[in-house]
């Protein structure tokens, strides 16, 4: 039964690690204390003192420490960028570079001054500390310098706002290549890259309404190009078929089929 106990823990530090890169050491710490202080409290009030603990931590200590690993928070509440959902927040993975962390402002207000109704609105970035620590699954989130956005969607009156998205993670609902265009998707898995649509199993269509407004993904796309310290960006390539989108000092660029499917998220990266 201890053993099995113990092992419980482990697995649970790990996953924690793996997906929230602090939450692994503050499970070993609040748990670690129980124990140490034989406490009477039974597993639900640790569990619940844990969460407690871990969301002070995550919104408060992680945001203030974070330039020890030259990291810095992006925007949470703020007029022309906002995160996917605050799960992003909670699980320390809006982190990057602070350069990247000017670049994402400036192209927010970019954006806002076409369009002063649209946010930018980030996906998955990065963690909090250690450079070459990955943000799984994306195996290249490993040094403050990456950051996915997701596109612009209009709702059935043809308008947008920063809070359409058809998936509740922004990953996973794809605009499908049409009959006559390239493929991408079908050409890696039949090269044996399975995982390339794999996070068609993660997203779920909460809103079947929204469709892409290709306009202004286009737009988008074009002014993250523009921006000086920008190096590459990564969206699948039938989309920039059809959204006839400009390839700016060839920015644009195929991610590989080793890479997961873009053409639900931009993914772009600034230099190093
Ligand atoms: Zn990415």
């Amino acid at each position: 039964m201890k053993v099995l106990k113990s092992l419980i823990h482990v697995i649970i530090v790990i996953l924690l690690t793996l997906i929230t890169q602090v939450g692994g050491l503050i499970w070993i710490a609040v748990f670690g204390y129980f124990k140490y202080h034989k406490s009477v409290w039974n597993e639900w009030k640790r569990l619940g003192s844990f969460l407690v603990i871990y969301t002070f931590i995550a919104f408060a200590i992680v945001p203030l420490t974070a330039s020890l690993g030259n990291r810095k928070m992006l925007p949470v509440f703020h007029k022309t960028i906002k995160p996917q959902n605050l799960g992003y927040v909670l699980l320390c993975r809006n982190y990057v570079r602070a350069d990247l962390h000017k670049v994402m402002l400036d192209i927010a207000d970019d954006q806002a001054i076409n369009d002063p109704v649209l946010k930018l609105v980030y996906l998955d970035a990065g963690f909090p500390f250690i450079d070459g620590f990955p943000l799984l699954p994306h195996l290249s989130h490993n040094d403050g310098r990456k950051v996915d956005v997701a596109f612009v969607y209009s709702d059935s009156n043809g308008n947008s706002n920063q809070n359409l998205n058809p998936s509740l993670i922004g990953y996973g609902i794809y605009e499908e290549p049409k009959e006559n265009e390239v493929h991408q998707t079908q050409i890696c898995e039949d090269a044996g890259y399975w995982q390339y649509g794999y996070a068609n199993f993660i997203g779920f269509n909460t809103n079947k309404s929204l469709s892409l407004n290709e306009s202004k993904t286009k737009k988008l796309v074009e002014q993250i190009q523009s921006n000086d310290r920008v190096q590459k960006v990564f969206i699948e390539p039938h989309l920039i078929n059809r959204l006839r989108i400009k390839n700016i000092q060839s920015k644009l660029r195929f991610h590989g089929c080793h890479a997961v499917r873009h053409d639900d998220h931009i993914h772009f990266q600034v230099k190093p």
